[in-house]
């Protein structure tokens, strides 16, 4: 996420903090001060970086409950509105998302509860007062732990509840299904959310368009998924590309840019086998850094999948959900390419299957130089 800063990395996974989030903390303090002088700015402040604390080991709860299932997560970043740890992928398996889901929230009850231990004397009534002054540091902590584990299982998305209900429904309908009702569950809690917000606490307003905002998200892809069912990555793919080849300058790839309304270009050998790829923005980027006759492939990525045109689009569908992932090759038996998955190809796909839900692919794979 732009405008974070790195403060350390734990097994692999760097612990970020957004801009805002020291401005949320300068807020607070400043806010606590004019309350109550210098103590209460201090004590403000130690409560919500305690708290911020309790909530990146609930991210690392998710991260270490999926790292299980070999998914791993590169960072974790901490917003005002709570930490957002960025996973390679979900867990297909719906066992292993229940698990996943369930290890966040589970992290706040075990802290929640070994405060109270720990305190000994904290009454059930106390913990409704996480704003009440007089109860000590560590009995708000134990409350907003609570409160936290609680408040995450709520069954709408983005919340860990939203990933439960999915994951218990998949367990029973299928995972498409499970999609689709657990993306209206989330924006009927939403409504019911902006509904009380209205009425009351303003911040559950802000919470409800969230939540209404990521059900709605969750139903996109599920449609999405239905719309792609049974199409093979043959039918999908682009086509009508122009490769480059191996051994062209920047200058050649930035010919080629101009060329054509093209966004990615395959680099392949004499063979035609794609041994990186080059985006339209990769092309811009190494222009400002190199001259005409540098080789295009400085600024080719690699590590790009090849699937064969036989591949049913749903099970690649994912790998191009990562951001940067540009596109996927389609190679036939000798490896050579025969076509590009891309996201936009894709999306007219959906586009057209919106309009006529049984509409048909039929296309020979076929390419033009
Ligand atoms: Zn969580």
């Amino acid at each position: 996420m732009p405008w974070s800063i790195t403060i350390g990395r734990f097994g692999g996974t760097a612990v970020k903090i957004h801009v805002t989030f020291l401005l949320f903390l300068a807020w607070i303090a400043s806010s606590a001060w004019a309350r109550g002088g210098w103590t209460a700015a201090r004590d403000g402040t130690a409560f919500i970086v305690l708290l911020f604390l309790c909530v990146v080991l609930h991210e690392f709860g998710h991260i270490l409950a999926a790292r299980r299932y070999g998914i791993q997560a590169t960072e974790v970043t901490l917003l005002p509105i709570g930490g957002v740890a960025s996973l390679q992928r979900l867990p297909s398996d719906p066992r292993q998302e229940l698990v996943v889901a369930l290890a966040g929230p589970a992290v706040n009850l075990v802290i929640g509860f070994a405060l109270v231990l720990v305190l000994g004397s904290v009454r059930p009534g106390e913990l409704q007062q996480i704003e009440n002054p007089h109860l000590s540091l560590l009995g708000r902590l134990a409350a907003a732990n609570l409160f936290l584990a609680v408040f995450n299982l709520i069954p709408a998305f983005p919340m860990d509840g939203g990933r439960v209900l999915h994951a218990l429904l998949a367990m029973r309908v299928g995972g498409p299904r499970a999609t689709e009702i657990a993306a209206k569950v989330g924006q009927a809690f939403a409504i019911a959310l902006g509904f009380l917000g209205l009425f009351g606490n303003p911040l559950l307003l802000f919470i409800a368009i969230f939540v209404y905002m990521a059900a709605a998200g969750e139903a996109q892809m599920s449609a999405a998924q239905q719309a792609l069912k049974g199409l093979t990555a043959g039918e999908a793919m682009e086509t009508r590309f122009t490769p480059i080849a191996i051994e062209a300058t920047l200058g050649e790839a930035v010919d080629a840019l101009i060329a054509a309304a093209q966004h990615e270009y395959p680099v392949v050998d004499a063979f035609r086998k794609p041994v990186g790829l080059l985006t339209r923005q990769d092309i811009l980027t190494a222009v400002r850094a190199h001259g005409r006759d540098e080789p295009a492939a400085v600024a080719m990525r690699v590590g790009v999948d090849s699937v064969r045109p036989s591949a049913p689009v749903e099970s690649v569908f994912e790998r191009l959900q990562d951001p940067k992932a540009a596109a996927l090759y389609v190679t036939d038996a000798d490896g050579a390419i025969v076509g590009l998955l891309t996201r936009q190809a894709l999306a007219e796909i959906v586009l057209i299957r919106s309009f006529r839900p049984d509409w048909r692919f039929d296309r020979r794979p076929r390419v033009d130089s």
